[in-house]
């Protein structure tokens, strides 16, 4: 079992560093990003370019938070198979991406850093299971592998008129992200999703299509 794991805006705020260190910088005000792509029409081509050059020099990729809860995750995902980081980033920011998931102790078995708009389903072997914030991934994931693909869903997710694949499945945290692995895994352990629990099945090889998924009661309810 491999799970395929995105880093920004899955485990690592990058938009959240990227807009601090900008308005550090310049005084400016940064808008949230409310669509992908959004940043490259609002900020000045200065600010933008700087991100990309001094910005990750001065630790873009280095300096930033985890999201809560990350580290714990990927623990219980490693203990039900093998993580494979797969983000887009720069070659700039590679030796950080390294020496932060050394200090985080991110429990992957390969680390695969592809330039920016590459397709991560052209990354051998496929997983068995993506989780991505970009919709653009997880559709291009969805059409391209047989994998399980869970789309972490944040305010930039979604590009202009973008339409998400109806296989994709939508997360928000890490609680539904196992709880997919372990019904993937059949490894029917119970996690705290912060509500009643349930696990949501969306196909898988013990014939469930689609549905909610009440752990605590018959499996064919
Ligand atoms: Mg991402």
């Amino acid at each position: 079992m491999i799970f395929g794991i995105d880093l920004d805006g899955v485990v690592y705020k990058w938009s959240e560093t990227a807009k601090f260190m900008l308005e550090d910088e310049f005084g400016i005000e940064v808008p949230d990003q409310t669509c992908w792509g959004t940043w490259d029409r609002e900020l000045s081509k200065e600010h933008w370019e700087w991100l990309w050059t001094d910005g990750i020099k001065q630790g873009l990729f280095r300096h930033g938070h985890i999201y809560k809860g990350s580290i714990e995750a990927m623990n219980e995902l490693a203990k039900m198979g093998d993580i494979m980081i797969i983000t887009n980033r720069p070659k700039a920011s590679h030796p950080d991406t390294l020496d932060w998931l050394a200090f985080h102790k991110v429990p992957a078995s390969r680390v695969i850093m592809l330039g920016p708009g590459a397709n991560k389903a052209d990354v051998l072997p496929h997983c068995d299971m993506y989780v991505d914030d970009k919709v653009t991934n997880c559709n291009q994931l969805a059409d391209d592998t047989d994998g399980q693909i869970l789309l972490w869903e944040r305010p930039w997710s979604f590009a202009t008129d973008e339409k998400l694949s109806p296989s994709v499945s939508v997360v928000h945290n890490w609680g539904q992200v196992l709880n997919h692995a372990a019904w993937l895994t059949s490894d029917m352990t119970e996690y705290d999703v912060g509500g009643p629990l349930r696990v949501i099945c969306v196909g898988n090889a013990a014939g469930c299509t689609h549905g909610i998924f009440d752990v605590n009661r018959d499996k064919n309810e």
